[in-house]
């Protein structure tokens, strides 16, 4: 019950405040994440139902660390009430998709969503409050850090480009990071990837993330390049997994 009361904290009364302002008076709940096994090693997961906010936070971390993931959270869920755009499965395209097709689909839309969403998001987790900015990208840095770490492909066969195309579209992300944290990710991605940094590179610097119409551009162009990278490497039946997001 300590870890509930993180939720009287001032910088989280601050964002329930301006959820009402948008009517959205929904309960707020503050969970384990090791409740649900699939997202067991994340930082924080929100799931959302008519009538309640659950946030899922690892209680691993400490927590200054907590109170960023929530923060986090809930602006997700803020810059939805603003009318940023999302990404949706398109129902026809996936319609005969198998549990496994459906899984990756489902994965890649929501990594596709936090992607369009990070730059306002970390924008305002860094200029509008009073949190340990500095430690919890440290973490994220760690964990990005992690994810490359852990990579033993050898050969450049089809699943090579599909995870060149996750990294193209996470690496979108970077950009928003302060500019230490940015810095140390950057390297290391173009460290092992040169060329796919490269081209994530040149794609950002087509983008912008103001305000929902720029992110809804924004979010069609990444589409877009992504498909093309997968086209110039021999990518066909996985471009289709990129061909069902759609921007609405
Ligand atoms: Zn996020």
């Amino acid at each position: 019950m300590v870890k509930y009361m993180m939720i009287e904290r001032k910088n989280i009364q601050k964002l329930i405040n301006t959820l009402g302002e948008h009517s959205d008076t929904r309960e707020i709940i503050i969970d384990d994440i090791k409740k649900i096994p699939r997202y067991s090693s994340y930082l924080g997961v929100c799931k959302q139902t008519p009538v309640k906010i659950l946030i899922y936070i690892n209680y691993d971390y400490p927590e200054n660390i907590q109170e960023a993931v929530i923060i986090h959270e809930l602006l997700h869920v803020q810059i939805k009430h603003e009318g940023f755009p999302r990404v949706v499965i398109n129902e026809n395209k996936s319609r005969n998709a198998n549990p496994e097709a459906i899984r990756v689909l489902r994965y890649i839309r929501d990594h596709f969503n936090s992607t369009i969403e990070h730059p306002q998001v970390f924008y305002r987790e860094i200029n509008e409050f009073d949190i340990d900015v500095d430690s919890y990208f440290d973490v994220q840095v760690e964990r990005k850090k992690h994810r490359f770490e852990r990579r033993t492909e050898r050969k450049k066969d089809k699943n090579y480009y599909f995870l060149r195309q996750q990294d193209i579209l996470i690496g979108i992300d970077y950009y928003s990071y302060p500019s230490k944290h940015r810095k140390m990710i950057q390297k290391m991605f173009r460290n092992l990837y040169p060329e796919t940094y490269n081209y994530c590179n040149t794609l950002y610097r087509k983008l912008k993330f103001n305000n929902p119409n720029e992110v809804y551009t924004s979010a069609q162009k990444i589409k877009k390049d992504i498909i093309r990278y997968g086209r110039k490497n021999g990518l066909s039946e996985i471009n289709k997994i990129w061909d069902a997001m759609d921007i609405l």
